[in-house]
């Protein structure tokens, strides 16, 4: 609790821009501590160092920032298409212009490689210059009718409010992912950032402003997540949720959404399968592999859990994986190593649990398989083979830097397993043979298939899962339907 709250973290952080640190929530164009006099701490994962204290707002501000972006919606959503572009197109150019200063501050605060952050701004900022492109398409759609003498319209148009809920993993990337689409769309916004990484979000409002957005139209709320997104979830006027996040904090919001009938868009947990068959091209299988499960270091939604190997090459790969594995360097993300420390203690926990479970069951470790160091939140990069089903890590989301293996001996066998998880976002998969291709793409029940490859996310493509791995689609033309309602006209002309 403090009432002194300054408007920007004391510590030097070394930015070019200093001005990017905002201690400050952001509501109807203003930066405001907010009425409670309440704050949060926020530390560098790497050693637990103060980073700087960030407004914790109250429930009654959390409603003042819907009231703001509602009264400026009407205003927003009748811009002109191209207004709404280039506003979002100088917002993409303040975020690439700003890009050292926004991953050195995702690095203090999350704890990932500082290359890795880079990574992240530019990925971020590759939605809000897509939508920028997007904002400008036309948004009806003629029919032919099926009524004579009259004319079939069909219109898209902007739902309202919309509120956006995003995790620590993907401090940037997944506010601008989520914002541009819902500003593109013509929705105003408020914003809750994990409060792990609230500097990211914060950053990338004081960008929104230099942009010129109008007061009202981006909003950023930071606090107690049960205390400022609950009112969001109640009120009427909030037409749309989008959030990212852990399943279960997911299915909390969609029952809580389900008051109101809001749009939803949930990006939740995953558990991908990494399924290398004996045609495969071994080598490039294992560099993908490596990629797959320690991006991130381990702490992505996207990561291979659980890696699954035709018997022929399965020794095989299990010694290459783990050699590669033992080479990946570990320290602070301003160092940039391969692997950072993990985000708290929680995390860390897990693994531990995960592997010692595995290992009970029978599992043997190839390397790693514990803290490194005396200190910190660091984990080793761990390679588990022989791992049975019925291992924890083979059914629970490990988001950390720990491998798990099993061999398969035929196609429909791995493809039963593979399907066999609540879960279904990604899904990997290594042969050469074209036939087998299709019919596993077809088999898999998860919403992304990475084939021969990791890396296939982008703005164009629509990212998102099946099954309990979430709703919806963020990114492509996709990602602007959970923004707006489609309204059918029928005029005569007779
Ligand atoms: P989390 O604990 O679910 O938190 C996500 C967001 O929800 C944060 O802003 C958090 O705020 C907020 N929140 C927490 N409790 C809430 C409540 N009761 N009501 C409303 N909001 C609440 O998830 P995380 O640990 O930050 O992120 C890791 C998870 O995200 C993993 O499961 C990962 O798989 C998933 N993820 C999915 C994707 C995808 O696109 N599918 C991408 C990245 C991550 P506070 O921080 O203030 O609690």
């Amino acid at each position: 609790m403090s009432d002194t709250l300054a408007e920007r973290p004391k510590v030097p952080w070394d930015l070019s821009r200093p001005t990017l640190l905002r201690s400050f929530a952001y509501v109807n164009g203003r930066w405001t501590a907010g009425s409670g006099g309440e704050t949060f701490a926020v530390t560098n994962p790497v050693d637990g160092v103060h980073l700087g204290d960030v407004a914790s707002l109250t429930a009654a501000d959390s409603v003042n920032a819907v009231d703001a972006a509602e009264a400026c919606f009407a205003r927003w959503s009748s811009l002109l298409p191209q207004q709404r572009s280039a506003m979002l197109r100088r917002w993409f150019e303040l975020i690439r212009e700003s890009k050292e200063d926004l991953a050195r501050i995702m690095t203090l605060e999350q704890g990932k490689p500082i290359s890795e952050a880079r990574g992240e701004i530019d990925y971020g900022a590759s939605f809000v210059e897509f939508f920028a492109e997007e904002a400008r398409r036309p948004n009806i759609e003629s029919v032919t009718s099926h009524l004579p003498d009259a004319e079939v319209e069909l219109w898209r148009e902007p739902v309202g409010v919309a509120a956006l809920i995003t995790p620590w993993n993907f401090p940037s990337a997944m506010l601008t992912r989520k914002a541009a689409a819902a500003l593109a769309a013509g929705c105003t916004v408020v914003a809750h950032p994990s409060s792990e990484t609230p500097f990211s979000a914060l950053a990338i409002a004081e960008l929104a402003e230099r942009a010129g957005f109008p007061a009202g139209a981006f909003n950023v709320v930071t606090g107690s997540a049960s205390r400022v997104v609950e009112p969001w979830m109640s009120d009427p006027r909030v037409r749309a949720i989008s959030f990212t996040g852990s399943t279960g904090i997911g299915k909390l919001l969609y029952a809580q959404a389900a008051q109101t009938v809001k749009r939803l868009v949930l990006e939740l947990g995953g558990h991908a399968p990494f399924i290398v068959f004996s045609d495969a091209d071994l080598d490039r299988a294992v560099d993908e592999a490596v990629k797959a499960k320690f991006a991130t270091s381990g702490q992505d939604c996207l990561g291979a859990n659980r890696f699954f190997v035709e018997r022929p090459v399965y020794e095989k790969f299990c010694a290459l994986f783990a050699e590669r594995t033992e080479h990946l360097t570990i320290g602070p993300g301003l160092d940039d190593p391969d692997i950072g420390p993990l985000m708290n203690g929680k995390a860390l926990a897990k693994q531990e649990e995960q592997v010692g479970d595995a290992v009970e069951r029978g599992a043997r470790v190839l390397t790693g398989g514990g803290r490194h160091g005396d200190d910190g939140l660091f984990f080793k990069p761990t390679v588990l083979a022989d791992v049975p089903t019925d291992a924890r890590i083979m059914r629970e989301e490990t988001f950390g830097p720990v491998a798990a293996i099993a061999p398969f001996d035929n196609e429909d066998e791995v493809l039963q397993r593979a399907n066999d998880t609540e879960y279904g976002l990604v899904a990997y998969l290594h042969t050469q043979d074209p036939r087998r291709i299709y019919r596993a793409s077809r088999t898999l029940q998860f919403g992304m298939v990475a084939v021969n490859r990791t890396k296939v996310t982008g703005a164009p493509i629509p990212f998102g899962g099946m099954k309990q791995s979430g709703l919806g689609r963020e990114g492509s033309r996709l990602g602007l339907e959970a923004f707006t309602d489609v309204k059918y006209v029928c005029r005569d002309w007779s």
